[in-house]
């Protein structure tokens, strides 16, 4: 069974997907981790991101996989723990600019549609139900309000540490969702048959619960 979770910035789909996948048993993938990984790469390394020569042989020194380190899905990039680097606002600023471009989605699409099992698979992106798995069992499209989104990202980053204005967090969702929607390649959008969420006024608990509803129906009738 495969569970696709789409949406824009900090809408929660990644906490929805993680309790879903921890109910039902399934794997989780959090493929907004994958993005911000080569991005991090592409940072790091001063890819120049003009060149499509540059660009793939630095996709082919990436390797990507993740752990569950105190029950905490982990993102490690060639073997190195970058889960708390990939979620600087520097990668985020820089992310949806690495996630437009055609050669990059290729190999993260290849590598996520590896990652289906025999069990079951939770995950979140902005296009897993539109282009990873257009067949997916049950797909969600994940919205809420900006202001509020806004601020509960800006909590758990000030919660984690991080040197980071309300300001800044709402530009760089505005810019990421503005990036996302807009380009050529598999942009953000609510697939035909998805089904739609907002949860400016859910407690989290309260989307899980009716997410897990649908999700039950749905594998009765399998
Ligand atoms: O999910 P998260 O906000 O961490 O994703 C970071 C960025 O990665 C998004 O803003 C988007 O540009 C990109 N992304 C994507 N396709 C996905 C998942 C994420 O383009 N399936």
């Amino acid at each position: 069974m495969v569970i696709a979770i789409d949406g824009y910035s900090s809408c929660g789909k990644s906490t929805l997907a993680k309790q879903l996948a921890k109910r039902l048993g399934f794997v989780f993938v959090d493929t907004g981790a994958m993005y911000r990984a080569v991005t991090l790469y592409f940072l790091v390394h001063k890819v120049n991101i003009t060149s499509i020569a540059d660009i793939q042989s630095a996709l082919d020194e990436i390797y990507i996989h993740f752990e569950n380190i105190n029950g905490e899905n982990t993102t490690f990039l060639n073997d190195e723990n970058v889960e708390a680097k990939i979620r600087s606002i520097d990668v985020s600023q820089f992310v949806s600019e690495v996630s437009a471009i055609s050669t990059v989605r290729t190999k993260m699409v290849d590598l996520q549609r590896k990652m289906a099992n025999q069990t079951g698979l939770v995950m979140d992106g902005r296009d897993i139900g539109t282009v990873v798995f257009p067949d997916a069992d049950v797909k969600f499209f994940i919205t809420a309000d900006p202001q509020i989104r806004a601020d509960r990202r800006y909590r758990e980053a000030t919660s984690k540490g991080q040197n980071v204005s309300l300001q800044e967090i709402m530009e760089n969702l505005k810019h990421r969702d503005h990036i996302d929607t807009q380009r050529a390649d598999s942009p953000l959008r609510q697939a035909d048959d998805a089904i739609l969420i907002d949860n400016s006024h859910l407690t989290i608990d309260q989307q899980f619960e009716w997410a897990l509803t649908i999700i039950q129906k749905n594998q009765r009738s399998l």
